[in-house]
């Protein structure tokens, strides 16, 4: 990954982890800065630019570091919350709702690991029961972690807390800063897929799904816990073929009974973000069907088509032997 230049804030220069990163990175030139807010998204910079200017901020993040999920964001019955650890993605999806929620695709990492552990232990301390802290909300949780540097310590922290749920969500094989790490049954990494001939179509720059379903086979055989997100289904014409061939390859790749839960979710945008893409894509298969504002105000296919995508992917990964208790639907709140 190329940056055009990086820009670090002054009071965390002289920490390990910036240093250790501006050593990797050491053909990229920095300059130092009070604060990554004087300068990201102040001025519009247009989501495509990241093709070509893309700057780096390592800086710390002051604030909320800690969110909670909207409803039916993961496993019913839970409680969801995400963490900030970074903003933005080096690679680049077509249906990506960043390029719609930041006004600059430029990439932030937040070095302050321990405040943001310190946030996630107050958190769980106000709530009983199994709770769960994701990462990747705002960013791609594996692509950079080479370069963020924090897994070991984040592993270490909730490697103690099993009451704790910790997901990695990513659309990458980077797990090589994974293998050192002794996994307890509360870390989890899923990986999104969609069948390969889409993720060809739609999901630029990020790993071949061979390959993210490689990297899972390796981590289960490192006995970490595994999960996948079949999100977003886009509405095509052959799509349980699609989904059934996806599910075949898995299960000849990956035991089945070794797959934590696979989420279904229908593409979906908020408006904003929905307006962005039309206008970075105008051309994207993924408006080949109509999409129209729904109940809670983001673009969706209409409830029968959502409805009938679902049924047909989940069939696809039922006749494939999969249990129907591993499979749930992702934020579709009024789907029953
Ligand atoms: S991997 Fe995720 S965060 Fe990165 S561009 Fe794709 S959808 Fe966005």
């Amino acid at each position: 990954m190329k940056f055009s230049r990086i820009l670090v804030e002054k009071a965390i220069l002289n920490e390990n982890a910036t240093q250790k990163i501006l050593a990797k990175l050491s053909s990229c030139p920095y300059e130092v800065v009070n604060s990554y807010l004087d300068y990201f998204e102040k001025v519009r910079k247009p989501y495509l630019h990241k093709r070509t200017n893309l700057y780096l901020y390592l800086a710390q993040k002051k604030g909320e570091l800690v969110k909670e999920a909207p409803n039916a964001y993961g496993t019913r019955g839970e409680s969801h919350f995400y963490y900030y650890n970074a903003l933005n993605c080096i690679y680049e999806c077509e249906y990506c709702y960043l390029q719609g929620y930041f006004s600059s695709p430029d990439i932030v990492l937040f070095l302050n690991h321990e405040e943001i552990l310190a946030a996630i232990e107050e958190r769980a301390t106000q709530q009983p029961g199994r709770i769960w802290f994701h990462g990747g909300e705002f960013s791609d949780s594996l692509a950079l972690a080479h370069l963020s540097g924090e897994l070991l310590l984040f592993a270490e922290f909730f490697s103690k807390r099993p009451r704790l749920q910790w997901e990695l969500r990513t659309k990458s094989a980077n797990i090589r800063p994974l293998l050192s790490i002794d996994p307890t049954p509360n870390i989890h990494v899923s990986f999104s897929i969609s069948p390969p001939s889409l993720a060809r179509l739609l999901e630029h720059k990020a790993a071949p799904v061979e390959l993210r379903l490689r990297a899972a086979r390796r981590l289960i055989e490192k006995n970490f816990s595994v999960a996948f997100h079949c999100d977003p289904i886009v509405a095509q014409p052959h799509v349980e073929e699609e989904y059934r061939a996806l599910a075949k390859s898995i299960a000849e790749q990956i035991p089945i009974e070794a797959i934590r839960y696979i989420s279904l979710g229908a593409l979906r945008f908020p408006q904003g973000v929905y307006d962005e893409v039309r206008h970075n894509y105008p051309k994207s298969f993924l408006f080949h069907q109509y999409m129209i504002p729904s109940q809670d105000k983001k673009m969706r296919y209409r409830k029968y088509l959502r409805r009938q995508l679902l049924q047909k992917v989940q069939n696809a990964f039922l006749s494939s032997g999969f249990l129907p208790e591993q499979l749930y639907f992702c934020m579709e709140d009024d789907m029953e």
